[in-house]
């Protein structure tokens, strides 16, 4: 893997197991047993597909508004305390590890796409935390020179989402988003990243507002997915 071949002296330990590591915060046991998400995924929310199809049972009856997403990790056991700890506790360098992951995956992709954005927070709770998490995920990606972290701001501070279903997330979000500069956008392939996919919502509301602007194709990249539910059949 090439992201554990490089050094990386600001964080020698491990985020996972606290262990001395001479990588990027994943001691080489760890990233071994990360929850990669593993072909077949969805076509359309990138989680892990089951049984036949090529879209999930939650995307099957509903209507994305952005073309396709990807998701790197399944959001559980170890991944989904360190995503908690570092919204919620403020850990920052644990984002800045999940850098190189995002990385990893985008490098491959970059020659198509023009922008990327990093989901917005609302300046509250950029307060609140200190930190975007989906900026500093984006991190590595800097040097590309197509990381725009202004064109797309929050406009609208919604209570927090955990726990709502998928109608009053959707409600929440009307107009939350606000472009500061429609013409760049134009007949652009736009790559949206965000820390988490629930029930793509978020990535839903942004699409559809970049789409007003007349970007050509939306794409996301989600660090994470919360494991497609079997048991709760949408719609
Ligand atoms: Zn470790
Ligand atoms: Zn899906």
């Amino acid at each position: 893997m090439r992201i554990l071949d490089l050094f990386f002296p600001r964080q020698a330990k491990c985020i996972f197991c606290n262990k001395e590591t001479s990588t990027l915060g994943i001691c080489n046991d760890c990233y071994e047993h990360l929850p990669f998400i593993k072909d077949p995924t969805c076509d359309i929310c990138g989680g892990t597909l089951v049984g036949k199809g090529s879209v999930c049972i939650e995307c099957k009856n509903r209507t994305m508004t952005f073309d396709k997403c990807y998701c790197i990790l399944e959001y559980r056991d170890e991944v989904r305390s360190k995503i908690i700890a570092l919204k919620q506790n403020g850990k920052k360098h644990i984002a800045e590890t999940f850098a190189y992951l995002i990385e990893d995956k985008v490098m491959p992709l970059l020659e198509n796409i023009d922008i990327i954005i990093p989901v917005p927070i609302h300046e509250e709770r950029v307060k609140e935390r200190g930190f975007n998490q989906s900026e500093v995920l984006c991190n590595n990606l800097q040097s590309t020179g197509k990381v725009n972290k202004d064109i797309c701001r929050r406009v609208k501070n919604t209570p927090h989402q955990t726990g709502l279903g998928r109608d009053n997330r959707e409600s929440n979000l009307v107009g939350a988003f606000e472009i500061t500069d429609k013409k760049v956008l134009k007949d652009k392939t736009i790559l949206i990243v965000d820390d988490i996919y629930t029930t793509g919502s978020t990535l839903n509301e942004i699409a559809k507002t970049l789409y007003k602007c007349k970007a050509k194709k939306v794409i996301a990249l989600c660090l994470a997915r919360t494991p497609v539910n079997l048991n709760k059949v949408v719609d």
